[in-house]
């Protein structure tokens, strides 16, 4: 593998020459030192860099550059190399309003100038990043290539995989003639896409998600057979319990069935989470929930699917898709919600050929020039909307209720009143999704009067609510009647304890009617659908897990 590259840019030349002696006489010898005297050409060696297959480790940006200063530089070029780690090199004067863009771009850390001495200022925080980057960055495939068709849901469902999981990859249409060329390479025919193509050559041809994820080195299997804690669901619920359950000492799985985040992980840019005055986006958010979690010490399994909950005694076993199990002393429940899907003719065939669940952000740069729906009125809706207006041509936000107000935050109200090329479309709905092999019209209905009319359409995006996808715990677990788990109070009827249940007390308040097996977050009968609830309730699980251990 090439040397790491450390990157420093700076627009005084002088200083720019200064920080990168100090790297190189420190980091020299096992990463190659990298200077650039302005933002934009950062950029474009960070872009040759990953074209050359050159890991980036870490970029040192000065924050006051002409043109394109620090902020605005390290937020394109966590495009580019999304695992580097990022620090922000600011003047005394500056720090304020470094540290209010700070959360924009989620940098590591700030370092003041000067760095004198650099033992002290700058090394242990290059130390930090590299560290970090080490942990999480380095991952044995540097860039998977995808090989599909623009319409196909399969290719679609590929590329969201890997996107979601932070894997870097590289798409070909099989159109052109590079993706035809690797195609016949590899013997495979354009109806039988998606084909995927790792770095050291292996071919996968319309994989499974797990083989994807085992291909490019993400953990789908269990280090062991009985843990202390598992977690099943890594959204911020389930993310949070493993942050607390494994920093508390307990031996700690979480179990994830697509990508670490959930419907956080979706979000473009979640604005009213505690910390973060400007916002930060999903994947932002869940990067560092994952190296959280590591950090202390929890195993992340991703493509892997629960199917089974059992109580053996006081061991409680989950089982997964492929039939293999795991048990241990207590689970904590943390499933979300899934999308619920639209009803209308059309758009099941058309699902993953420009009709989508939630914000697909894989498809922003092909919505560049288009016009794009959005179905829903709630903030997920209003967020997607934010989001595609700056690459789509136009965004239709169409709401089935008179207004935005009772569903959709007023923060979020204004920012869509002030985008230009948004409209909200009122008391209208889908009747019909129409296209040949991929959307292409809709057909659009007023609740009021009836009436039908039909629109271009070129991608559209449904956020209509979401349903627990709980039918597995069936009989294991009470739930009410929409499928949440039902937990700590709310089993307790008339003084009654839930059927079977075998303690001589009551239910701990996210215990569910089975002891040890506690459920946090949106899949909570009567929870608050909030990504600060879910993590909040993530680690006061494992509070009780710890008491209810205490028990045993
Ligand atoms: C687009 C969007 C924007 C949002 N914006 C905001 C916002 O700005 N602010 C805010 O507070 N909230 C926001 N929310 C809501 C917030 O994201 C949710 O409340 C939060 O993610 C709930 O967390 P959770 O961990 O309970 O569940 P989820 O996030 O739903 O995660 C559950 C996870 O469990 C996995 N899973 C499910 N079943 C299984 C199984 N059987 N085996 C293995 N894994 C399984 C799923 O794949 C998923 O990853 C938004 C939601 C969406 C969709």
């Amino acid at each position: 593998m090439p040397k790491p590259v450390l990157m420093t840019v700076d627009d005084d030349p002088g200083v720019s020459r200064s920080v990168a002696r100090d790297l190189r006489r420190r980091y020299g010898q096992d990463h190659r030192i990298v200077r650039a005297e302005s933002g934009r050409d950062a950029l474009d060696a960070l872009r040759e860099l990953v074209l050359r297959g050159e890991p980036v480790a870490a970029i040192l940006a000065d924050y006051r550059m002409p043109g394109m200063n620090g902020i605005e530089f390290l937020e394109q070029a966590m495009d580019i190399v999304p695992d580097a780690r990022r620090a922000l090199l600011t003047a005394y004067a500056d720090t304020d309003a470094a540290i209010r863009a700070i959360n924009v771009v989620d940098v590591d850390h700030y370092l003041l100038k000067p760095w004198d001495p650099p033992e002290e200022k700058l090394y242990p925080v290059i130390d930090a990043l590299l560290d970090t980057w080490r942990t999480v960055g380095v991952r044995p495939v540097e860039q998977v290539r995808v090989i599909g068709h623009r319409w196909s849901a399969e290719s679609f469902a590929a590329r969201d995989f890997l996107a979601r999981n932070s894997v870097p990859y590289r798409w070909y249409s099989c159109d052109e003639p590079e993706g035809a060329r690797l195609l016949s390479a590899a013997g495979a025919s354009p109806d039988q896409v998606p084909l995927l193509i790792t770095p050291d050559g292996t071919t996968l041809v319309a994989p499974s998600d797990a083989q994807i994820a085992t291909a490019c080195g993400l953990t789908t299997d269990p280090t062991g057979e009985f843990y202390d804690l598992v977690v099943i669901g890594g959204g911020p619920a389930g993310l949070g319990s493993a942050v607390y359950g494994a920093s508390e000492g307990l031996r700690t799985v979480l179990v994830e069935r697509t990508a670490t985040g959930g419907q956080a992980g979706q979000s473009s840019r979640i604005e009213n989470y505690l910390g973060f005055p400007d916002g930060v986006s999903g994947a932002q958010l869940t990067d560092r929930a994952r190296r959280q979690a590591t950090k202390f010490g929890a195993e992340l399994l991703t493509a892997r699917d629960v199917v089974a909950l059992e109580a053996r005694g006081s061991a409680r076993v989950v089982r997964f898709g492929d039939g293999s199990e795991i048990a241990a002393h207590a689970v904590v429940l943390a499933t979300g919600v899934s999308y619920r899907s639209l009803d209308a003719p059309g758009i099941a065939e058309l699902t993953g050929r420009g009709v989508y669940y939630g914000s697909a952000a894989t498809e922003a740069p092909a919505c560049a020039g288009k016009d794009v729906y959005i179905i829903g009125g709630a903030n997920s809706a209003g967020q997607a909307a934010v989001f595609f207006s700056r690459h789509a041509s136009t965004v239709t936000l169409l709401v089935r209720g008179p207004s935005l107000e009772a569903s959709m935050s007023h923060y979020l109200i204004k920012q869509l009143d002030a985008i230009e090329n948004v409209v909200v479309r009122t008391r209208t709905e889908v009747a019909e999704a129409c296209g040949d092999g991929h959307l292409e019209r809709l057909v659009l209905s007023d609740r009021e009067t009836g009436e039908k009319r039909s629109v271009d359409a070129d991608a559209m995006f449904v956020f209509i609510g979401a349903a627990p996808r709980t039918e597995w715990l069936d009989g294991v677990v009470a739930r009410d009647a929409r499928g949440f788990v039902r937990t700590g109070p709310d089993l307790v009827v008339d003084g009654k304890r839930p059927s079977g249940w075998p303690l001589e007390r009551d239910p701990y308040h996210l215990e569910s009617s089975v002891p040890g097996v506690f459920v946090a977050g949106d899949a909570r009968a009567e929870s608050v659908k909030r990504v600060a609830s879910a993590v909040g309730e993530g680690a006061m699980a494992v509070t009780l897990v710890h008491r209810y251990l205490a028990e045993q």
